[in-house]
């Protein structure tokens, strides 16, 4: 079928088949591409609005078994690098966010052998218990798998158990690209196949939770790979409806073993406009200013995005692979009213919750996103004394909390 026929059976509201959406990727104008992207979008929210949500992305560990070759984030278990962000921390960055109108924490980490099922729900209860209405937007696909392995029991009884103890909603991350030879080529299968991604995703939807979608592209993967990861996630809309949201990003190179260049910001744009045109079933696209930066950020609102996505506060693994983008709450705003649109707030369901936070009170300005810990700091929270180790480093570093009483593992290396 020719360009301009795929073309105008988009326009029609038709939905595309893999081989027309490859066509369209490869050989369409980006102009338009986006052309096509930006009707869809108008489409589906004609009344103007662009949102985005104000909450933390907050990474409670960065030890990690997985080693994925494209992650500058992790370290190894035993490393003195290595942290576990204690209770009373991630208190304290609730409350700042709860001070620039964060309505929500999005948390994920490492898959850390250390840290046992029960310290998520004593965490979640205890930020619940503390904060009744803040959300927790936690525990990628993978961390759940890698609970179910630690803890031995099925992926749906952790997600129940997660639930119970605050669980509110489940991020897209860990997808990459769900193409199982994409996957072994980037050491991420074992942490989790395509199959069991979307599997950890459709228990959580039946279980009544909503979840994003991504996809990091720019690694090894073809086209076609990129493409079928698309209709994956719209095959898994089409049975559970259960994703709000879409976020592409591109891998961030630097300090990876992986290595290579980053994908350019057309290649992003057009990715970014192929998947609003694929994913007919999904509602919501983000920018990813935080990888492209605020000018590709914003040019995305004309390539199929509705959404600028969070104000981050916080920003750990993207900044690791030397990418360290920072816009705040008047900054997104700012952005969003420039391309024409109205600005409004929003929570994970989409549900506008007002205007922007920084034109009601006085918020202060953030020309920086914060990291999980100042650097150097290693020490021990000691709640961690409660819970069981399963690494040998990670046993003795127990051993060592228990024997100085006076303050029970609050300090030295993790
Ligand atoms: S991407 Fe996630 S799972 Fe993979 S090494 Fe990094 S922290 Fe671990």
């Amino acid at each position: 079928m020719s360009i301009d026929r795929i073309a105008d059976n988009v326009r029609q509201g038709e939905r595309i088949s893999a081989a027309d959406a490859l066509r369209l990727y490869r050989e369409a104008p980006t102009h338009l591409l986006g052309r096509l992207a930006d009707g869809i979008r108008s489409r589906l929210h004609p009344e103007g609005v662009v949102t985005y949500i104000i909450d933390r992305n907050v990474n409670y560990t960065n030890v990690c078994v997985a080693k994925c070759t494209f992650c500058a984030f992790y370290r190894d278990v035993g490393s003195p690098d290595g942290y576990v962000l204690g209770f009373d921390e991630l208190f304290r960055k609730i409350d700042e966010t709860i001070a620039v109108g964060g309505v929500q924490l999005l948390m994920q980490g490492g898959h850390n052998p250390d840290l046992p099922l029960e310290w998520y729900e004593d965490l979640f209860r205890a930020v619940k218990g503390r904060y009744p209405s803040f959300k927790l937007h936690a525990l990628s696909p993978p961390e759940v798998i890698h609970l179910s392995r630690l803890s031995q029991l099925p992926v749906p009884t952790i997600l129940d158990r997660l639930i119970a103890a605050g669980l509110d909603s489940v991020p897209g991350g860990g997808a990459e690209i769900l193409v199982d030879r994409v996957r072994r080529l980037l050491h991420c299968y074992g942490k989790a196949s395509s199959d069991e991604w979307l599997d950890v995703m459709r228990h959580a939807h039946r279980a009544g939770l909503r979840t994003t979608a991504t996809m990091m592209y720019g690694t090894v993967e073809t086209d076609e790979e990129r493409l079928e990861h698309l209709l994956r996630l719209r095959g898994l809309q089409d049975e559970t409806s259960g994703f709000t949201a879409f976020i592409t990003w591109s891998y961030q190179p630097d300090h990876t073993e992986l290595g290579g260049r980053e994908a350019t910001g057309v290649d992003y744009l057009r990715t970014l406009a192929i998947a609003r045109i694929v994913l007919d079933n999904f509602d919501n696209l983000q920018a990813s200013w935080v990888t492209q930066g605020g000018k590709v950020g914003q040019l995305s609102l004309a390539y199929g995005a509705n959404d600028m996505g969070s104000v981050m506060i916080e920003e750990n693994v993207v900044r690791a692979a030397g990418a360290s983008y920072c816009m705040d709450e008047v900054e997104i705003v700012r952005n969003i009213e420039d391309a024409g649109f109205v600005a409004k707030r929003r929570n994970m369901h989409y549900e506008i919750l007002g205007d922007p936070f920084c034109r009601e009170r006085e918020v202060p300005r953030m020309l920086e996103l914060a990291t999980a810990r100042a650097d150097g700091d290693t020490s021990m929270p000691s709640e961690l004394a409660n819970y069981e180790a399963r690494s040998r480093s990670g046993k003795q570093l127990r051993v060592v909390s228990a024997a100085s009483p006076e303050s029970p593992g609050s300090s030295g290396p993790h």
